[in-house]
């Protein structure tokens, strides 16, 4: 039996949404992008929900509307992907990381007040895993020091924090729909935006620096450039196969929490001996069952597990290096206070195979063989 990692999401109307499309519009803004836009300010109570061509692209246009320059500062974790810091790098902003806390593998709230200064502009919450980060918590430090929030809610999509959803919370969210998150569009994002004012801005750095929304609205008589922008709208062809997607999403969220509770109950006793950490969900959050992660006693056994999986056909990776440790991370930032969680904790972690359609008896394989591996 051989286990992948991520499985392409297709069913019957995703070939039949793109062939529709195929014959009606291909390039971007039209009636699937339209649907996937409504869709997602109607079931996120948001003002405004753009589709973009990455989560990559949705985090340098809220960059962007946050007019991010030289010599800004931006507070995020280093236990990200490398587009959370890009997204600022590119405008000249000095990245600023923030340890982690060891239960959620997301930034620890109670650190981010000392790492501001006068130059800070921007809070950058990841909710790893699908799992919110203390919200409550980064809007009240953001309010008390005039700060952008701005969400990488990547692997969030139909997550929430205190019944309201990933995303929202924040000035701009941006959602991925990467093949590996849990609604694909091959490659594309989304930017959700607080302020409907500020949405007329995105329109325009989102369609080549031009005001043809608004023209298309019938707002204006014609359309022109206006200001920087960059095209950032997906092709129809995109939206069509995510709309196949969005469609079901209760279906396909509710199949990913069977999944992730099934892996939870089989890998309990591992726990309990102590030979393994389970994923914890604040009670506070409802998680989008993104990611199925274990964590191990060190590296080692991490390293050993991993390759005891690939030998048995399990396709496990490991996550993040910290950006702080990487080439780039230590070029454009600096990590603040004590690096305790963050490299500890990413060194020992393992995902487990997790996808819309992954089976019971499949999960009872993957567990069976890490029971093995422990057995010796
Ligand atoms: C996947 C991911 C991204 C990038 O998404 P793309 O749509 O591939 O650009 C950014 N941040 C996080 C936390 C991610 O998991």
């Amino acid at each position: 039996m051989t286990i992948h990692f991520n499985k392409t999401f297709t069913v019957q109307s995703s070939v039949e949404y793109i062939q529709d499309a195929l014959s009606c519009q291909t390039n971007g803004d039209g009636e699937y992008t339209k649907k996937c836009s409504l869709w997602f300010e109607k079931q996120f109570k948001t003002a405004k929900a753009l589709l973009t061509t990455s989560c990559t692209h949705a985090l340098e246009m809220a960059a962007c509307l946050c007019n991010i320059s030289n010599g800004d500062e931006v507070i995020m974790p280093s236990y990200t992907f490398s587009s959370t810091a890009n997204a600022f790098v590119g405008r000249g902003a000095k990245v600023v990381f923030v340890d982690i806390r060891p239960d959620t593998m997301n930034i620890d709230e109670d650190l981010i007040e000392a790492a501001i200064t006068n130059k800070t502009k921007v809070l950058v919450p990841v909710h790893y895993a699908g799992v919110a980060c203390e919200m409550t918590k980064i809007n009240e430090i953001a309010k008390k020091h005039r700060l952008f929030v701005i969400e990488d809610a990547a692997q969030a999509v139909m997550s929430e924090y205190q019944g309201k959803a990933c995303g929202t919370f924040g000035d701009f969210g941006a959602f991925s729909f990467h093949e590996t998150k849990n609604y694909s569009m091959g490659e594309g994002g989304a930017l959700l935006i607080r302020d409907l004012a500020v949405a007329e801005n995105a329109e325009v750095i989102r369609e080549k620096g031009t005001n043809r929304s608004r023209f298309f609205r019938g707002e204006v008589d014609k359309y022109s450039w206006i200001g920087w922008g960059s095209s950032y709208l997906p092709s129809e062809l995109n939206a069509a196969y995510l709309w196949s997607g969005l469609e079901i999403a209760e279906q396909i969220n509710d199949s990913r929490l069977i999944a992730w509770n099934h892996y939870y109950e089989r890998l309990k006793g591992l726990q309990k001996r102590s030979l393994l950490e389970l994923p914890f969900i604040p009670k506070e959050c409802k998680h989008n069952a993104h990611m199925f992660y274990i964590k191990t006693e060190n590296h080692d056994v991490q390293q050993k597990l991993l390759k005891y999986l690939k030998n048995s056909k399990i396709g496990a990776v490991f996550h993040y290096v910290p950006l702080h440790s990487s080439e780039a991370g230590q070029k454009f930032g600096i990590f603040h206070g004590e690096d305790r969680f963050t490299t500890k904790e990413s060194s020992r972690l393992i995902r487990l195979p997790m996808y819309y359609g992954l089976t019971e008896m499949e999960i009872d394989y993957v567990v069976k063989t890490i029971e093995s591996f422990f057995r010796g």
